[in-house]
């Protein structure tokens, strides 16, 4: 992973950069696939895998033409196989062609945008490859983070951030040497219900928490922005990804979504990077650092921002920031718990089963009831037994009775 607060030289590379993009047919994905489709001369997608969207992949296929095409759920790969049929696009599906798709001969960059626990293993597989990881997928850093950066350390692999608030810290970082950095703040929008009473919680319908003010984001990390979740989480991979303790990393409440993070360094000076709230700007720096290429994303319009707000977050309106902060202090195996509780009390509340207010409190039940490991280092039967510990708690425990 990174050195302490530094980055990485960048990797040597000849010719256009051979990427791989797992998860192409969500949000980040697709976003992934629009950057290259403006470089087609300097970037080159090898292989491309979705999870069970095996129509959407297949018409991704033809259009890019990768060597491989892999839907991860088995059931889905001869509907995918038909599809590409005569193509000279080769079709795979399960875990191990997964695997195998972020380490393909000729893939440079790995683009992890699988949503969810689904995402480790194949983002570790891509590190153990020894490849540049663009990350999105923040739940492997959350779930497996020692594990991660002990398989970068030894394949020297390198992990380039794509959520937008660790690659500005990154962004922040480039220029700076080693053990200059005092803290690190996480902006976060707050999301829809920033403003909302803590009283009227209770009655949040999952399409209100769906409209997120200023991103397009698949459902899972939209709805954990609404709860803040998704700034734990973030903590967590910052954590990792920077190698800093949870003490020095702040979260601070920015509406307009312009400041994506700020760095605090030792002299008293700050740096923050600024954009418009748009995934394709981190998503092509990740693929083209340390390099800065032309592209027609949209400019700040300063004159027209007038402002830029910034307040503490309420963390009694929002307990899942909280929740994430003790999680990453508790260590071992409290994050892959946080992680797989939530995932679980998401989907709940999707599906209308529990409140948005139930999601903390399915979260606190399953860490609560775990019977978490504390080893610096867990291994990954560990991690996928509290994971499977965690779901099990979470889709047990009743939402609250109304008073
Ligand atoms: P999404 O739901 O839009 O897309 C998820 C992708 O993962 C799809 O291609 C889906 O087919 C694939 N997938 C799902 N389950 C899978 C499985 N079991 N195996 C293999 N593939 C599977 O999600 P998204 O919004 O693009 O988010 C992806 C990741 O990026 C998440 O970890 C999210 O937290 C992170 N992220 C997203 C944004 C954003 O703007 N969307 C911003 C920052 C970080
Ligand atoms: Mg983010």
């Amino acid at each position: 992973m990174l050195p302490p607060l530094s980055p990485p030289p960048p990797p040597a590379r000849e010719g256009p950069r051979g990427v791989a993009v797992l998860g192409s047919t969500g949000s980040i994905g697709r976003q992934t696939l629009e950057i290259a489709s403006l470089f087609p001369d300097r970037l080159r997608v090898h292989s491309l895998a979705s999870g069970s969207d095996w129509a959407g992949l297949a018409e991704q296929a033809r259009a890019v033409r990768p060597a491989l095409a892999v839907v991860a759920d088995p059931a889905a790969g001869p509907a995918l196989a038909d599809a590409l049929a005569g193509t000279g696009i080769r079709a795979a599906s399960g875990p191990e062609a997964l695997a195998e798709a972020a380490a393909l001969q000729g893939v440079d960059i790995v683009v992890a945008a699988i949503v969810g626990a689904a995402g480790v293993a194949p983002t570790l597989a891509a590190v153990e490859a020894g490849r540049t990881i663009a990350l999105a997928n923040k739940e492997t850093l959350v779930v497996a983070g020692a594990l991660v950066e002990r398989a970068a350390r030894a394949s020297g692999a390198t992990v380039i951030p794509v959520d937008s608030e660790h690659s500005a810290i990154f962004q922040c970082l480039v220029g700076e040497p080693a053990g200059v950095v005092d803290r690190l703040i996480l902006t976060a929008s707050g999301g829809p219900f920033r403003a909302r009473d803590r009283g009227d919680f209770d009655g949040i319908t999952p399409s209100e928490a769906l409209a997120h003010p200023n991103w397009s984001m698949g459902a899972k990390v939209t709805i954990d922005c609404a709860t803040m979740m998704n700034k734990g989480l973030e903590v967590i991979e910052a954590r990792w990804l920077f190698d800093i303790t949870p003490d020095r990393i702040a979260v601070l409440v920015h509406p307009q979504s312009i400041v994506h993070s700020i760095v605090e360094f030792v002299d008293g000076s700050a740096k923050a990077q600024l954009g418009v709230p748009d995934m394709r700007v981190p998503i092509q720096y990740a693929l083209t650092w340390p390099e800065r290429w032309p592209a027609p994303h949209p400019r700040i319009d300063w004159p027209a921002l007038g402002r830029l707000d910034f307040e503490p977050p309420d963390l009694q309106r929002f307990p899942c920031l909280d929740l994430a902060f003790d999680a990453l202090r508790r260590g071992g195996t409290a994050p892959v718990t946080l992680n797989a509780a939530n995932e679980v009390a998401v989907a709940r509340f999707l599906r209308e089963e529990v409140r948005f207010s139930d999601i903390p409190r399915l979260v606190e039940a399953a860490l609560a009831s775990a019977n978490g490991r504390a080893d610096e280092v867990p291994g990954l039967d560990d991690l996928w037994e509290a994971d499977r510990l965690a779901r099990a708690t979470a889709a047990a425990t009743s939402p609250r009775v109304s008073a």
